[in-house]
């Protein structure tokens, strides 16, 4: 019944309250307390991340900032500085690239890593030790055959442990739980299956299943089987991604060249982020235009040596950009990079190298904004408002 035994093991990564975990790291007067790191009380705003001690009062994300502070009036709340926790999650993910390609980043906290069956309890214990001593930053890691188990294994273990929920372990240690541990049942499912008199994970994978077909339709095969522990997902890594790409198209023509640059640069710094993020290196970089009359040219350039410095690609979008720019007003513009590589070899073989790869990184970054500065994004994001993305 139970299936996975077979496959290998997979970990799920998770840093426990991340964005007040930096802040905490970055500010020790901050340490002990509770934080809120959050969008305005004043606009709205909701909830990102808060410290383990806010959650003590109640607190949770996604709720509005101005109910999380009546509920917990002395925290210390925080706008949060989303360009600080991307580098810091570059970091992470660097880390983990250390153990494995085998990797799938679910969002700027969580990661899926593949391992040989049988290696996987022993990586999570050495991951969690090396995030906490070069990092300091506290991360929970489940680990399991699949990763439906590895991500009830994270949850059960949270904060700032590593724990196993390997299959044979599900009917000891799952099948006794209520239906919330299940991922993917949303509230209005457990209330229907609790009026049918299944309140536990082992009553649902009892459960006949023409009774579960009348509430979940087709999905109701896929619905037991979690309740099961099983699940065929494979690890959607980034090295099987063959190019990335960014893209926007603009409300309105744009005929301003200075603009056009400021999305280039926009640009850059995602695809540079993204591939950093997944260890990778790109061959070329191209350029896609589309003008007002609809017509779209893409224009590629191969680079001397393999690169995932915004820099770099900013520069080649640059140039390819002045050459094939056209007439004006543009219509769309979008960035492409594409011959992916494993950047990794380096990390496996040399660690002081890694070090010094991501001293340099942080240098082009910084020399990236002093060169061109926040002004120009800015200038851009308000000319054009690009789409926030969503971390
Ligand atoms: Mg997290």
């Amino acid at each position: 019944m139970i299936s996975g035994r077979d496959g290998p093991d997979i970990l799920l990564c998770d840093l426990d309250a991340f964005f007040a975990s930096v802040e905490q790291r970055d500010n020790p007067q901050y340490r002990g307390l509770p934080v809120i790191v959050g969008g305005s009380p004043a606009s709205r705003g909701v909830v990102s991340t808060c410290s383990y001690e806010a959650r003590k009062f109640g607190v949770r994300s996604a709720m509005p900032t101005a109910r999380a502070l009546q509920l917990c009036p002395e925290a210390v709340f925080l706008p949060g500085d989303m360009a600080r926790y991307r580098r810091v999650s570059e970091q992470v993910f660097a880390i983990y690239g250390r153990f494995t390609p085998e990797m799938e980043i679910v969002s700027i906290d969580e990661a899926y890593l593949g391992f040989p069956a049988g290696k996987g309890e022993a990586a999570a214990k050495e991951i969690h030790r090396v995030v906490r001593e070069e990092l300091m930053l506290p991360l929970t890691i489940g680990v399991s055959r699949n990763k439906l188990l590895a991500k009830i294994a994270s949850e059960m273990a949270k904060p700032n442990r590593v724990g196993t929920l390997w299959p044979e372990d599900v009917p000891a240690l799952l099948w006794p739980r209520t239906l919330e541990m299940l991922p993917g049942l949303g509230p209005a499912s457990v209330r229907k299956l609790n009026r049918i008199g299944i309140s536990t994970i082992g009553q649902l994978a009892a459960a006949p299943l023409d009774l579960l077909q009348k509430y979940f339709g087709n999905s109701a095969t896929v619905v037991q089987r979690s309740a099961r522990g099983i699940d065929d997902r494979p690890l959607e890594t980034i090295h099987k991604v063959k190019s990335i790409s960014e893209e926007k198209t603009f409300s309105k023509d744009l005929a301003d060249e200075k603009a056009i640059r400021a999305v280039l640069m926009a640009q850059a710094e995602n695809l540079g982020y993204r591939l950093r993020s997944g260890g990778l290196l790109a061959r070329t970089v191209s350029l896609k235009l589309r003008f007002s009359d609809f017509r779209t040219i893409t224009r590629d350039r191969t680079l001397p040596a393999p690169t995932d410095s915004d820099l770099e690609i900013y520069q080649t979008a640059r140039e390819l950009f002045a050459l094939h720019k056209g007439r004006p007003p543009w219509r769309l513009v979008g960035l492409r990079v594409a011959g992916l590589g494993s950047g990794q070899q380096l990390a496996l073989f040399d660690s002081s190298g890694t070090a010094k790869k991501e001293e340099d990184l942080a240098q082009v970054r910084d020399r990236l904004r002093e060169k061109y500065g926040g002004a120009v994004l800015y200038r851009a994001r308000s000319l054009l408002k690009p789409k926030r993305k969503k971390d």
